[in-house]
């Protein structure tokens, strides 16, 4: 399972006609559910695995819910988060994870092997999430995960 965060969904949204539909000033063919609208490839969205998502929504102050919405007014809020967390090691610390392995041959369970969170990965997200906030204040928009 997996948590994807993105803008809120019409600022995700581009024009961006099809060449044969009605709605997008075509002459022939009637597309009825076509809205002219594409997803924009340029939006940033953000997936991570629910465990490493949660880790990250705790660092900057979500609710830790499958679902859920930040408000454009709330964004200063989760920036000042990202920018401690980025700055701050023992803050990143709380989201990092050891890596461990168990089970395998001989042991009569299966192999599980976990990869940790480490420092590098936080701060790779962190920044991820910078731009995702970025984006939206830019677009005057919150950003929802689900
Ligand atoms: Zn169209």
């Amino acid at each position: 399972m997996s948590i994807t965060f993105y803008p809120d969904y019409e600022y995700k949204m581009v024009k961006r006609p099809c060449t044969y539909c009605k709605v997008c000033d075509a002459e022939t063919n009637e597309d009825p559910y076509c809205t002219g609208y594409r997803e924009d490839p340029d939006c940033p969205t953000i997936n991570m695995a629910n465990g490493n998502a949660y880790a990250i929504m705790e660092l900057l102050g979500c609710n830790l819910d499958y679902s859920g919405h930040v408000k454009v007014e709330d964004l200063p809020r989760i920036q000042r988060a990202i920018i401690k967390a980025r700055n701050v090691a023992s803050v990143r610390t709380g989201a990092t994870a050891e890596p461990y392995e168990s089970g395998g041959p001989g042991t009569g369970q299966c192999r599980v092997v976990y990869c940790g969170r480490d420092d590098y990965y936080v701060s790779r997200r962190l920044s991820e999430f910078q731009e995702l906030v970025e984006h939206c204040q830019e677009k005057g928009c919150g950003f929802y995960w689900c």
